[in-house]
C-alpha cells in the first residue's frame, strides 16, 4: 500500500543517479530478451491450451445436445473458471476430508494456484493465468500505440485496488458463515453439477450488458497496466494475500544499486522497486521483469527465505512451476481426483433440462 504518488506521464526527477556500465547493460540486455522469452512462452502455451479447452468443451456441449454419440471428452480442466465452487470444495475437504468429485479439477486448480502464490510470489498470475495474459497482452498494444500507459494518481489507485478485496471478502464471508452440510448440498445441487455449461453459456449467449462490461474492461486495460487484475479481480487478490505471507521476494542490495530506476519502470504493477531492499507487495507477480532491467549484476534477485544465498532465475522458477502443474494433474488423474463423476449421460439428460427452474442457482432461487 506505500506505493509512490505519481503523476501520469510526468517524468521522474532524480539529481544523483550514476550511469549503468554501457558493456554489462548491453550484454545484459541480451540475456534479458532471451529470458523474457520464456514467460511469455509459458504464457502463451497456457493461454492456447486453455482456449483449446474451451473449443473441446464447446463441441462437447453441442454433441452432447444432439442424440448421437459424444466423440469427444469432456476436459476437466474447464473447471479452472469454477473458482468460487472450487473453494467451497476445499473448505469442505478441509473440515470433513470429503473431495469434491462433480468438479474435483477446480479444486485441483485452485490448490495448484494457491500453493505457487504461497511460495513464489502471486505467480501464478505472472505465469498461467489466461486472464493475465491477455491483459498484459493489451496494455503493452495500448503503450505500442499510446507511446506510454496512463498511471492511474495515487488517490484513486487506493480506492480502486481495495475493489478486489472488498469482492473477495464478500466471497469469502459467504463461504466461511455457510456451514458444511450446506455446501454438500450446493456443491451436489443440480446447478453445481452442471455449472460449467452456466459457465460456458456466459459467453456462447452473452447478454449485452455482459457484452458492454466487456468492452469496457477491454478499452481500459489499453492505457492502464493489468486493470482487471489490479483493480477488480478477486482470484489474484486471493493469491496476493497468499504471496504476502510467503517467503519469496525480490530483494535489492542497495549498496550496489546505481539508483538508475529501471526496475520500477519495468514493473507492471509500477511498483517502487528501486526504493526498497525488499519487495512485499501483495501485487507483485513474479513476473521479474525488474531483475531483468536492472543493469547491475547481483544487485535485484528473486531469493526465499530459509533457501539461503540461492536465486531464482527466469528458468528455474519457469521450470519449477510447469513441472509442479504437469506433475500435479497427472497425480490427480491417476489417484481419480481430476475427472468428473458427472457422467456423459447425467450430462446429456441435465443439459437437456438445463433452462428450467431447476438449474436456477440455489441462492438465487431461495429469494
Ligand atoms: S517487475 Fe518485479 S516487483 Fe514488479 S511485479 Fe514483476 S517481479 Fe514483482
Ligand atoms: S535495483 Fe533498480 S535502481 Fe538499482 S541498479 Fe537495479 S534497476 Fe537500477
Amino acid at each position: 500500500m506505500n506505493e509512490k504518488t505519481t503523476i501520469p506521464f510526468a517524468p521522474k526527477q532524480k539529481t544523483n543517479m550514476k550511469k549503468p556500465d554501457e558493456r554489462l547493460t548491453k550484454k545484459r540486455e541480451k540475456r534479458t530478451s532471451e529470458s523474457a522469452r520464456l514467460r511469455y512462452w509459458v504464457q502463451w502455451v497456457v493461454f492456447t491450451v486453455t482456449i483449446g479447452i474451451g473449443i473441446q468443451f464447446f463441441i462437447y456441449v453441442h454433441q452432447a445436445f444432439l442424440d448421437g454419440p459424444i466423440r469427444v471428452m469432456r476436459p476437466p480442466a474447464v473447471e479452472g473458471f469454477l473458482p468460487i465452487g472450487a473453494l467451497m470444495g476445499w473448505k469442505l475437504f478441509l473440515l470433513t476430508g470429503i473431495w469434491d468429485a462433480v468438479h474435483p479439477a477446480a479444486m485441483v486448480i485452485l490448490g495448484y494456484a494457491g500453493f505457487a502464490s504461497l511460495m513464489l510470489r502471486k505467480s501464478f498470475c505472472g505465469w498461467f493465468c489466461p486472464v493475465g495474459t491477455v491483459s498484459e497482452r493489451l496494455w503493452k498494444l495500448g503503450r505500442r500505440f499510446l507511446g506510454d500507459n496512463f498511471i492511474v494518481p495515487f488517490w484513486l489507485d487506493i480506492p480502486l485496488r481495495s475493489l478486489k478485496y472488498l469482492l473477495l471478502g464478500f466471497f469469502a464471508w459467504v463461504i466461511l458463515k455457510m456451514p458444511t452440510e450446506a455446501i454438500h448440498a450446493f456443491l451436489q445441487s443440480p446447478y453445481y453439477r452442471i455449472s460449467d455449461v452456466k459457465m460456458l453459456f456466459f459467453f456462447t449467449r452473452m447478454s449485452m450488458t455482459t457484452a458492454v462490461v466487456l468492452t469496457i474492461l477491454v478499452l481500459l486495460s489499453l492505457p492502464i497496466r493489468n486493470f482487471w487484475c489490479r483493480y477488480l479481480c478477486p482470484y489474484g487478490a486471493l493469491m496476493g494475500l497468499l504471496a504476502l505471507v510467503g517467503p519469496t521476494r525480490i530483494v535489492r542490495n542497495s549498496q550496489i544499486c546505481i539508483d538508475c530506476e529501471r526496475c520500477a519502470k519495468a514493473c507492471p504493477y509500477h511498483l517502487p522497486v528501486d526504493k526498497k531492499e525488499c519487495v512485499l507487495s501483495p501485487e507483485c507477480n513474479g513476473c521479474m521483469d525488474c531483475t531483468l532491467a536492472c543493469p547491475v549484476n547481483k544487485t535485484l534477485e528473486m531469493k526465499t527465505k530459509g533457501m539461503g544465498k540461492r536465486v531464482w532465475s527466469l528458468a528455474k522458477l519457469g521450470t519449477l512451476l510447469v513441472i509442479v502443474f504437469v506433475g500435479l494433474v497427472y497425480t490427480a488423474r491417476i489417484t481419480g481426483h481430476w475427472k468428473s463423476s458427472v457422467t456423459d449421460q447425467e450430462f446429456r439428460m441435465r443439459l437437456k433440462e438445463v433452462d428450467s427452474p431447476h438449474y436456477v442457482h440455489p441462492g438465487i432461487k431461495r429469494k
